[in-house]
């Protein structure tokens, strides 16, 4: 008999930078390479070709992408870039004249070919590479579902619509398709993503497609219910979060199914600023005093919603008046978890034809001010959840100290991965796994984290 050896694949290393919706574009890239043959390397000096999947949202991202495209040639030299700074081709050749390609963002085709051309891979009939819901880098028990690419809107600080271009919906019956796989895959928790996640559909008229056996838009809130849905391997609903949520009206609703269970209570909605003035420049909705009556009737329907958002301090205009209007706001407001950013003049943003620049230093202010206020807001809602008991998922149990108990790391329905919060657990059960969902009670609390045991 005789005995086929496998040929052995090259390998592929991956460095992914920038936002969750670039890493889903680095996972769809991979997974497509490992159904080609391709092995993956963890290091520089296991990869026969190194991607680089580049950020180019702020000049502070375009510098760390460079920063790693250098890196790269240094350790391993065959290298090709993609991404969102892969749009300024010329910027990159010129810094690395012997990167082996540089193609544009989610352009998979050209990635995967300049990769069978750099290290041709002998087909192989022979194993099944590709496990169920594909190649994924997130740990198994939560996954990104990216539902569209593009965005219809042009703030005036934001070069994304350039990019990424025009909003482009992803079939409702697709997406659907792919959470399921997910789901049965082991994932427990989906973060719905893409630029902007309550347009979905409104470039195709929202159109209907079959699941199961019904009719379902192309529609947020369509999307939202189906999700809810689904089950995991332990028969519950998944954990459902929708990120980068636009503030449009219709938002309203899908907070009434948070109260019925089927969406997590966790909403990340950028709004960016309050001051009326500061919106308008920005060219975003400027309706801060109905959103505050917005935020109270979500919470009225759904009491533990937890409101994520991200500002912009400094933006050409704003006066100390604008920002301290803004920081009242947020007192009225009390969202859960803030981001902010220093406006930064991205090159092609309308925004920097602005007048009244604000100076670094002042910028740099109103920044350290933000954040002490939105840590206060955090620091006193931790504190009120100090006795509760609260659904957490595991991220990491921890090894036995010399007693022999063990730790824990997790979230809570509040606490997106990677951005938000965690809840620190002592003295957890042996047979705790990463992804379990347990009930946790509250002992104490900081500005951002919780502490607790598992509920008897
Ligand atoms: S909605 Fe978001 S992605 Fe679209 S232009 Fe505005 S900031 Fe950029």
């Amino acid at each position: 008999m005789t005995v086929k050896t496998l040929p052995t694949q090259p390998k592929v290393g991956m460095v992914s930078l920038g936002c969750p919706k670039a890493l889903v574009d680095s996972e769809r890239i991979l997974t497509k390479l490992r159904s080609d043959g391709y092995g993956l390397s963890a290091d520089y000096a296991g990869a026969d070709v190194v991607l680089v999947n580049t950020c180019g949202f702020l000049d502070s991202a375009k510098e760390e992408s460079l920063e790693a495209i250098g890196e790269a040639m240094a350790e391993n030299g065959r290298v090709i870039v993609t991404g969102c700074m892969g749009n300024e081709a010329d910027v990159i050749r010129a810094r690395f004249p012997n990167v082996l390609a540089v193609t544009g963002a989610h352009q998979y085709e050209q990635v995967v070919d300049a990769v069978h051309e750099a290290a041709p891979a002998t087909q192989g009939p022979f194993v099944d590479l590709v496990p169920e819901g594909g190649l994924k880098l997130t740990p198994r028990h939560y996954s990104y579902l990216k539902i569209s690419e593009g965005c219809n809107h042009s703030c005036s600080f934001c070069i994304i619509p350039d990019i990424r271009g025009k909003l482009v919906s992803r079939r409702i019956d697709a997406v659907l398709r792919e959470a399921e796989k997910l789901v049965s895959a082991g994932t427990k928790e989906l973060l719905v993503i893409s630029q902007d996640t309550s347009a979905y559909g409104v470039d195709t008229r929202h159109d209907a497609r079959m699941w199961k056996d019904r009719e379902v838009r192309a529609h947020m809130t369509d999307l939202a219910r189906e999700l809810g849905q689904l089950r995991t391997s332990d028969d519950r609903a998944p954990w459902v979060r929708l990120h980068y949520v636009y503030p449009y009206p219709h938002v309203d609703q899908v907070i009434p199914l948070m109260a019925e269970g089927l969406l997590t209570p966790y909403l990340d909605i950028p709004f960016q600023h309050a001051s009326p003035k500061v919106l308008k420049l920005m060219k975003r909705p400027a309706n801060e005093a109905k959103v505050l009556d917005r935020l109270k009737n979500w919470r009225a329907i759904a009491p533990d919603i937890a409101i994520r958002s991200s500002f912009v301090v400094g933006f050409p205009g704003e006066t100390e008046e604008d920002f301290q209007y803004l920081l009242n706001w947020l007192d009225e407001a009390q969202l859960d978890r803030v981001g902010a950013f220093r406006f930064e003049p991205v090159e092609g943003a309308q925004a920097n034809n602005l007048p009244d620049p604000v100076p670094e230093e002042v910028k740099e202010e109103r920044y350290q001010r933000i954040m002490q206020k939105t840590a206060e807001i955090s620091a006193a809602k931790q504190a009120a959840k100090i006795g509760r008991t609260l659904p957490v998922i595991i991220d990491e149990v921890g090894e036995p100290d010399e007693d022999g108990s063990m730790g824990a790391t997790g979230r809570s329905q509040a606490d997106a991965p990677e951005i938000d919060g965690h809840v620190y657990l002592r003295d957890v059960p042996a047979d705790l796994q990463a992804g379990d969902i347990i009930d946790v009670q509250i002992e104490d609390a900081d500005e951002h984290d919780l502490f607790g045991v598992k509920a008897s």
